[in-house]
């Protein structure tokens, strides 16, 4: 069970981004089976008669969804929101459907389900396991569905998650939080194509018994968010949702209810209430307009691979260019620490790092079951990080606000253990057991190894976006260091070139340049024995990995030896990447001042100690930059991401994708703002003296 979340309590308010689980109760229904009733409202999740059958007439065939989604354009993307994810149910069997739709229907190998829902009370992951477990039995169609959603089930914390099932083209967003906040962090300002949503599921419980779902509120976002011919089902018929979607643009039509029941309500948003002409005409047959078969990632850093692998899982043919090679630059590190840096829990809904950590992490273990069968290094290792709340602003007491399966303060002993520190104070600590190291070589193995990934070495030297597409000239170098010329056209380019980004469009941003040096050592058998076995974070971060087959392509490291990392220096405004001692010295350092210990296991002699530095890039505050350049319709950026590559690029490539597809985004569109390349806060004097409290 986890623990239900309290917060704040100081200052006697109830917090708005704060989520309290669902607590579960159980009855019998007609037939004997075992139906859960929710705590907070006293109604079911899903019909006493029969409850995946329910879902299937109210949802899916009300909604038209077998058509509609058989018919869908090569590409197209179709998306659904729900109100009320509940057990998932109503996911499961549009999920199913989608996959026989598939199977039957070639043409949509390249189309998109993306499935929105939103919950304010998520079921527990015990609970949920032990109600899905029922329907597996009961409908073993759903079984391996199942088992998959239960393991992506995201932590209870407010904000969207997004769970890709990538085999299956599926995008699921769950928004934790309440509805009517959820769908107004939705949609964003664009140039190009406004996403909208094709169908609803209106899944709340009786009015009777939780009116918000039914709330003014929630149909005015359903109007702003529909366009016409987007088209809304739901079992209820009561008076305050006619008059609900009614009085919102769309046209109501009584329909037979499901089984006993008498009447339940499909609706279509008219075209005269919409904003938007419907795209839901396209047939099979029709090309998608404006679909993107092209783009170009300018540079094969942590943020330019990324973002070419979310494009090319869309469909796009993607070609990465760098003037160097792939992880040249401060991404080529032996290892990336993955392991945030945490903020109370009711910020995190905005915090850039956690939610990007949260991602990130389903991704790399997505990858390291991709390599596992081919017996490749893993993506990530996942060996969990303690933390010794040294460099951090967050105490124990608002550790203890997070589900413990993301964060928690383990005991001294347990920190002892596992750190293998015997004198420092661990009483406060912060134990993530999901954090760990990724592997950068093997993670740009698995991409650039993408069918629709290409890579080629060039140096851009002019770029010229016109209205149909951009045209990028370089030079390339062969192998015995002569030039030729080379042009390439795409229909779309993102700049991932870091603090050259600027270079090579004035309309990004100069940003913060900051050197950092990592440093590395071959420890003997004996100091192995005696250095902490899982990341440490303090002042710095060191970590203990074994080099892997293909680390020496980026490192000088050899296979199966064991390797211990010290992180990093921070000389802000150098652009330097040669080795220094003073770095290295500057690493050792930071760990003998916070754990002096150490210095007996570790003399300093650091004169055996390998290195590598790096620019970070950052801007004036903090975020990263993502989205289309001003005044373009074809040229992005996804730069800037400082230190955080590793945690921030997965979810920020998300999103610039849904941009550039006009899809929704898995980030609010508050927090779109706040990464827009030319947001106002870059170009005022005074951003760099207020560091914001959320990053
Ligand atoms: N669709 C679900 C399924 O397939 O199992 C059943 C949904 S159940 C009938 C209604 C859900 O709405 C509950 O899980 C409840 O916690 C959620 N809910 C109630 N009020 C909400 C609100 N204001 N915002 C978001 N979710 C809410």
């Amino acid at each position: 069970m986890s623990k239900p979340v309290s917060i704040n309590t100081s200052k006697n308010t109830t917090p708005v981004h704060v989520i309290f689980p669902a607590s579960i109760e159980w009855q019998t229904d007609d037939a004997g089976h075992k139906v859960p009733i929710s705590g907070e409202f006293g109604d079911v999740y899903f019909s006493q008669a029969d409850g995946l059958a329910e879902s299937r007439y109210v949802f899916l065939e009300n909604n038209q969804l077998p058509e509609r989604l058989a018919n869908l354009a090569a590409k197209q993307c179709f998306t659904i929101a729900e109100l009320g994810f509940g057990t998932g149910l109503n996911l499961l069997a549009t999920w199913q459907l989608w996959r026989q739709l598939r199977l039957a229907h070639p043409h949509l190998a390249s189309a998109r389900l993306h499935f929105i829902t939103t919950e304010k009370h998520p079921i527990p992951l015990g609970d949920l396991t032990r109600i899905l477990s029922l329907w597996a039995q009961r409908a073993p169609e759903l079984a391996a569905l199942i088992e998959r959603l239960l393991a992506s089930y995201p932590p209870l914390i407010a904000g969207c998650h997004r769970l890709n099932f990538i085999e299956d083209n599926l995008t699921l967003d769950i928004w934790l939080g309440d509805a009517s906040d959820s769908l107004s962090s939705l949609g964003f300002e664009s140039r190009l194509k406004r996403p909208y949503i094709d169908a609803w599921f209106l899944d709340g419980f009786a009015p009777s018994c939780n009116e918000s779902l039914w709330a003014t509120s929630i149909f005015s976002q359903m109007q702003r968010l529909s366009c016409a011919g987007s088209t809304a089902a739901t079992y209820s018929s009561a008076g305050i949702v006619k008059r609900g979607l009614q009085s919102h643009g769309f046209i109501i039509k009584k329909v037979k209810g499901f089984g006993r029941k008498r009447e339940m309500l499909t609706a279509v948003m008219s075209e005269m209430s919409s904003l938007e002409k419907p795209l839901s005409t396209l047939s099979n047959k029709a090309p998608l307009p404006n679909h993107p078969n092209t783009a170009v990632i300018i540079g094969a850093g942590v943020a330019g691979l990324l973002t070419a692998w979310t494009l090319a899982n869309h469909g796009i043919s993607v070609t990465v260019l760098d003037k160097d090679a792939p992880l040249a630059g401060a991404s080529g590190n032996p290892r990336a620490l993955l392991a945030p840096n945490m903020t109370p829990i009711h910020h995190v809904y905005e915090h850039l790092h956690s939610i990007g950590y949260l991602y990130s992490g389903r991704l790399y273990r997505y990858f390291n079951q991709q390599v596992a069968l081919q017996k490749s290094p893993l993506i990530f290792e996942q060996t969990g990080t303690l933390d010794l709340l040294v460099k951090t602003n967050i105490g124990t007491a608002q550790i203890a606000d997070y589900p413990d399966n993301m964060a928690t303060t383990i005991s001294t002993q347990k920190a002892q253990d596992i750190s293998g520190l015997e004198h420092k104070d661990l009483a406060n600590n912060l134990y993530l057991p999901q954090s760990g190291l990724v592997n950068p070589q093997a993670l740009k193995t698995v991409i650039l190894a993408h069918p629709n990934i290409a890579y080629q070495q060039l140096n851009i030297t002019d770029i010229k976006e016109t209205e149909n597409h951009v045209m990028l000239t370089g030079f390339a170098e062969d192998k015995n260091a002569s030039q030729s010329s080379l042009t390439v056209t795409a229909d779309h380019v993102v700049i991932c070139a870091a603090y050259e980004s600027h270079q090579l469009d004035k309309r990004i941003v100069k940003c913060r340049t900051i050197r950092g040096q990592l440093s590395w050592f071959t420890p003997t058998a004996e100091q192995l024995s005696k250095l902490p076995k899982l990341p440490l974070k303090y002042s710095g971060y060191c970590a203990p990995f074994i080099g892997q087959n293909g680390d020496a392509a980026l490192n000088p490291i050899r296979e199966n030896q064991p390797q211990f990392l010290l992180g990093a220096s921070f000389i802000d405004g150098d652009t330097d990447i040669d080795i220094r001692r003073a770095d290295n010295q500057q690493n050792y350092d930071k760990l003998i001042e916070d754990m002096p210990e150490l210095s007996s296991i570790l003399p300093n002699d650091i004169s055996t100690w390998q290195a590598r530095a790096g620019i970070r890039t950052q801007t004036l505050d903090y975020h990263p930059l993502v989205g289309l350049l001003t005044q373009s319709k074809r040229l992005w950026t996804l730069s800037a991401v400082g230190a955080k590559g590793y945690a921030i690029a997965p979810i920020c490539a998300e999103a610039l994708a849904d941009m550039m597809l006009g899809c929704f985004t898995p980030l609010s569109a508050a927090m779109l703002a706040r990464l827009l390349p030319n947001r106002a806060r870059l170009h005022n004097a005074h951003t760099h003296k207020t560091r914001p409290s959320v990053i």
